[in-house]
């Protein structure tokens, strides 16, 4: 009897250890932090997670009095709902938080009550922490966004109503002349109106996780294109529009109609802030980027201008939806989205647009596309980046 009480007991304490195992990698591997307090608020178990979140990774824990160990705002947030949940009057609470130390982050801290069997007494706090600091700043861009997108709409819309109820109520007492203005105006509001509702949807769905079909393109085919549209726009502006594209040209991996998208919005912008006499020109030669077997051999694109240059304060900042340097110094029409698309589509393509601008000199616009690799996935959703092509910046400049 005594023998096998005793195998009993040890078959026991073997599946508990294993049982504890079993929750302690649990534990220790869950994404959110996780921490165990005793009824004396002293650290029972602190998992890799919390540690790295509260910057404690070297720090023995083992019974140290929970409170202390907490960044400033997180002690002063922390301190009433652990009281009351250690005393038995809370059973779940839950708070926000931003610290500023180890780095700044936002948490949100749930604390449970861990009670005795008979329910009773409590035996300790288990406190979740999530960083939500990325949540939160996705929220913050998409509203930043839309108040953005409602402010750009109702601007044009506002112009659009008061020409056309000026129209229906004075129109008799107008002259032709002005008829004709005022009607010319509502059209061009409502181009305006289109081509901002195009640009944010184009832009909304590159950054939707959409797929996109990529296959061999013969860069010389978009820009012809380009070219072909543009030309007359270029030389009623006395503009020269030109292109070299170096001959053999390897096919590079791209989706047609994005780079097309691409090159028609860096053209565009070229025009619009290049003087009469000025030159455009779009080029595109293999890449001077140091290429290695796993790598690969690039195609350079560049879209060069002699116009009004960019300062650079701006130049970081002009890929970014809705910024029009305008604002302070011309009021050239624009959504200001251009190059947010523009920025967006050479991502989906794996690679980074770069500027060199001088003011009164001109702007060159450059990204190095990869030469197509048949045995490549034809489909591609998650922008990754290749290596930084900054040692090459001197080979490229703007032509004056
Ligand atoms: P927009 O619709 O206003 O052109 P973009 O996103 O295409 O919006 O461009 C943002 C801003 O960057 C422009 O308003 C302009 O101030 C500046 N910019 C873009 N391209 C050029 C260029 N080639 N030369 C000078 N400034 C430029």
């Amino acid at each position: 009897m005594a023998e096998r009480l005793e195998r009993y007991e040890e078959q026991n304490i073997e599946e508990l250890t294993a049982e504890k195992a079993k929750l302690e990698t649990l534990v220790s591997t869950i994404a959110d932090g996780a921490i165990l307090m005793d009824a004396d608020m002293q650290m029972v178990l602190v998992n890799p997670t919390a540690r790295r979140l509260f910057g404690w990774d070297a720090k023995d824990l083992s019974g140290a009095s929970a409170l202390q160990q907490f960044p400033d705002a997180m002690r002063s947030k922390l301190a009433h709902p652990l009281c009351m949940a250690v005393s038995g009057a809370a059973e779940n609470t839950e708070f926000r938080v931003n610290i500023s130390e180890p780095i700044p982050r936002t948490l949100r801290v749930l604390l449970n009550t861990v009670l005795d069997q008979a329910k009773e007494n409590v035996k300790g706090i288990a406190m979740t922490v999530q960083d939500i600091t990325r949540e939160v700043a996705l929220n913050e861009a998409k509203s930043h966004f839309i108040s953005n997108v409602s402010h750009e709409l109702r601007t044009p819309l506002f112009n659009i109503k008061s020409f056309i109820e000026t129209l229906h109520e004075y129109g008799e007492e107008l002259s032709d002349g002005e008829r004709r203005e005022f009607l010319e105006t509502a059209n061009h509001e409502t181009d305006r109106l289109t081509r901002l509702v195009n640009d944010v949807l184009d832009l909304s769905r590159l950054e939707s996780s959409r797929r996109y079909r990529f296959d061999s393109v013969d860069v010389s085919q978009p820009i012809e294109q380009t070219l072909r549209t543009y030309q007359l726009n270029a030389r009623d502006q006395q503009i020269t529009l030109e292109h070299h594209i170096e001959p053999n040209l390897p096919g590079l991996r791209g989706n047609y109609d994005l780079l097309l998208q691409v090159f028609g919005n860096l053209v565009g912008n070229a025009l619009k802030f290049t003087q009469a006499e000025g030159r455009v020109a779009i080029r595109a030669y293999r890449s001077p980027l140091k290429s290695s077997e796993t790598i690969g051999e690039y195609i350079r694109i560049e879209v060069a201008d002699t116009g009004v240059g960019i300062a650079h304060e701006d130049q970081e900042a002009i890929f970014d939806r809705f910024f029009r340097v305008e604002n302070r110094v011309h009021t050239l029409e624009g959504t200001g989205l251009g190059l947010s698309i523009v920025k967006n589509i050479i991502e989906k393509h794996s690679s980074q647009v770069h500027l060199i601008s001088e003011v009164g000199i001109g702007t060159t616009f450059w990204f190095d596309l990869a030469v197509y690799k048949p045995e490549e996935a034809e489909v591609a959703d998650t922008p990754a980046t290749i290596p930084a092509a900054t040692e090459a910046l001197t080979t490229v400049g703007t032509e004056s």
